[in-house]
């Protein structure tokens, strides 16, 4: 019955690729002989914990690698010291391999090319186009000019090479203040485009660094990282979101002042957005240092750390980025896209097996030991290899309490006073009386069985309803943890006037106690069962007993109910 996960890296998504523009550019450079292989990067910076969106990005990039035979590598952007650890960086790795993807070679760091990205610099400077500027922030951004002005020359532009040079070497040394000076290049200060308004391309900052320790004083600015280390990587085609597309010329522009090995291709597609959650490392981080969630892998945050945990699969979440596919225009996609995925994965892979989440007694006032019988059941209606079990039946059972009503509306199929339903599995059986305590709350049902319907229709009637049950003795304990929507509206971050914190929905998660059916080995963690008509839930990775019941998450509904009033 165990949920065999695919091993790592065998992970496969089953439906065939869908066209997109990029593939398009793929399949002619390597038509026309431009690239006899292509070679893409996935390059996350190690500061937070990888998300839905990254979840995309790498898809296409591993993605792009698998289907044309190329190589995709993994490669830290660690150009910001500060925010950087080596806990995100080994989180992020887990989630890439889990994701099942392979990256070429060892892991890469931006950091690996920190000498590299210096000698750079320096034969910029000795080509007159890098200089050292003394400007503080404020100034620089006084000097850069707006969108509808032109940016003034900074005094310090015209400094020679070889003062620069010397500047240059001695912020490397350490001689002057963090901040005091920047090495910036020289392009333009009347571009159109501010990217080209002479970027910062060095910082003075004393940060203990995660790779290269203290090392170094100065740190290369990211948008001259990241070109670089693509072309000594041999990248063909660096794939970004769209808010570089304005930096794409200064991309180009540094590549073709250097005697790098290779000019990669950068092309950028949208951004995935989720409705009723941030796809934002630094909003995810808020979240989770100021204790809003359990932490970057509470199943209700769309990290991929959270999404596992929740029960997600790797091959759910690469369906997903498959149907989402990927364009160039706004992508605030629909819960319920990702959902979906995700349910018809698990479709064919959970076994299933019955639980009750809000229990009601049931007495079977017939029942007759030796004689009322139990009947094996199958793990999977089409899932043969899944094997079977016997649901054992019991003179007092448990039924989900919203599976009766004393006044059913028009159209009940399931249990009423006088009514009758089939128990999952077993028999028919008809309520013959209502219990009710004190306060005239329902307490028990009192039920007796048809004994002619175990595997069989009942003689001259027809019932339709069929519920799912647990025999109360035997039953076995469980915690479900049912999860809902984090926000409580579809663009949590959309309204610039408000914090997004705001929006938070106070009920997006709420712990129940119930039962599961006897004779089930204990689960491993991750395990995935469907609960009969409840849903798709998942053995908690890290809680595996809390007071001697089984803890699960519920991963995902049978049906789409998110665009629903109330969620899942
Ligand atoms: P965030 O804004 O969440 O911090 P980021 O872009 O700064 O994201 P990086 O670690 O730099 O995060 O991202 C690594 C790669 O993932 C980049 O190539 C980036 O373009 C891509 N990526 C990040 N967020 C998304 C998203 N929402 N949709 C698609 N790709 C994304
Ligand atoms: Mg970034």
């Amino acid at each position: 019955m165990s949920d065999k996960a695919t091993p790592v890296g065998a992970v496969r998504t089953a439906a065939a690729p869908v066209q997109h523009f990029i593939r398009a550019i793929v399949e002619a450079d390597l038509a026309s002989g431009k690239h006899a292989a292509i070679a893409t990067r996935f390059p996350p910076e190690p500061n937070g914990y990888l998300h839905i969106g990254h979840a995309k990005s790498i898809c296409l990039n591993f993605g792009l690698a698998e289907d044309y035979g190329g190589t995709c590598n993994l490669r830290f952007d660690d150009t910001n010291p500060e925010k950087e650890s080596e806990e995100y960086a080994l989180a992020i790795q887990e989630d890439v391999r889990w994701l099942g993807f392979t990256w070429n070679g060892p892991v890469r760091w931006a950091s690996d090319y920190f000498q590299a990205l210096y000698d750079y610099a320096e034969l910029l400077i000795d080509k007159g186009l890098a200089y050292v500027d003394d400007l503080t922030a404020d100034e620089m951004r006084e000097f850069r000019g707006t969108l509808t002005q032109p940016g003034r020359d900074s005094p310090y532009r015209d400094r020679s090479p070889a003062e620069n040079l010397d500047l240059f070497r001695r912020m490397k040394a350490g001689e002057f203040a963090d901040g005091a000076r920047t090495l910036r290049l020289k392009i333009d200060m009347a571009s159109p485009n501010i990217n080209l308004r002479d970027p910062v391309i060095y910082r003075i900052k004393r940060a203990h660094h995660i790779r290269t320790g203290d090392a170094w004083c100065i740190y290369p600015m990211y948008d001259y990282t990241h070109c670089i280390s693509d072309a000594l990587e041999c990248i063909t085609h660096s794939l970004c979101t769209l808010e570089f597309e304005d930096h794409r010329p200064l991309y180009d522009w540094v590549l073709d002042q250097l005697p790098v090995p290779s000019h990669p291709r950068q092309i950028e597609f949208s951004r995935l957005e989720l409705q009723y959650t941030v796809t934002s490392k630094r909003k995810l981080n808020q979240l989770v240092t100021q204790g809003h969630v359990a932490g970057w892998d509470d199943p209700r945050m769309p990290t991929i750390h959270g999404m596992r945990r929740r029960g997600y699969t790797p091959e759910g979440i690469r369906e997903f980025a498959r149907r989402i596919g990927i364009s160039k225009s706004d992508n605030v996609v629909d819960m319920a896209v990702l959902e979906s995925a995700v349910r018809d994965d698990l479709e064919a892979r959970a076994p299933r097996v019955m639980a009750v989440l809000d229990p009601l007694k049931v007495v079977l006032t017939n029942f007759r030991e030796g004689v009322t019988a139990s009947r094996a059941a199958p793990f999977h209606p089409q899932q043969a290899e899944f094997g079977e079990r016997e649901v054992p039946i019991a003179r007092e059972l448990w039924i989900e309490r919203d599976d009766f009503a004393e006044i059913p509306p028009e159209g009940w199929q399931r249990l009423t006073p006088g009514g009758e339903v089939r128990l999952r599995y077993s028999y028919v059986i008809r309520c013959d009386q209502v219990v009710k305590d004190a306060a005239g709350a329902v307490i028990e049902l009192r039920c007796s069985i048809d004994h002619d319907t175990l595997g069989r229709n009942p003689v001259g009637r027809k019932v339709k309803g069929v519920i799912h049950w647990v025999p109360a003795d035997a039953a076995r304990a469980i915690e479900a943890r049912l999860y809902d929507r984090l926000f409580t509206v579809p663009e949590p971050d959309g309204d610039k006037t408000r914090d997004f914190l705001e929006f938070l929905n106070p009920d997006s998660l709420r712990v129940v106690r119930g039962w599961i059916e006897p004779g089930l080995p204990a689960p491993e963690p991750e395990t995935r069962l469907q609960f009969e008509r409840l849903g798709y839930f998942c053995t908690d990775r890290f809680d595996h007993d809390a007071d001697g019941a089984w803890v699960f998450n519920r991963t995902v509904g049978l049906k789409d109910t998110w665009s629903r009033q109330g969620g899942s």
